[in-house]
């Protein structure tokens, strides 16, 4: 029943076993933990892949960009917080806290 419930594997390609066998060193090692490459003579097996397959998504992210542009994202976030503290929105916008501005909607429309 619980071996039921589990979810069946996304990608059953990503969990083989990479294994690299060197001749000249009669050491088998996984490439994806040592860059590719044979840790005692520095061996280059083909078609090995170099890193495990998140790493491989990590290093294809340009993570210079992505701290820019979450750098200049919290800068306006801190932007529009002072602006708000400071009461610099218009009038008829509706403050974050409490009315602080006199000319806000202090009372809902008049029917009679
Ligand atoms: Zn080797």
């Amino acid at each position: 029943m619980i071996a039921r419930l589990r979810l069946p594997r996304a990608r059953p390609r990503a969990r083989r076993s990479v294994r690299a066998y060197c001749e000249a060193d009669r050491w088998s090692f996984d490439p994806r933990y040592t860059q590719g490459r044979c840790p005692i003579c520095g061996w280059e097996p083909e078609n090995a892949p170099n890193a495990p397959d998140w790493l491989a998504l990590a290093n294809r992210v340009d993570w210079d960009i992505v701290g820019l542009f979450l750098l200049a994202d919290v800068l306006v976030l801190l932007g529009l917080i002072v602006a708000n503290a400071a009461g610099l929105f218009p009038a008829g916008h509706s403050s974050f806290g409490l009315p602080s501005s006199p000319g806000g909607v202090a009372s809902g429309p008049r029917l009679h």
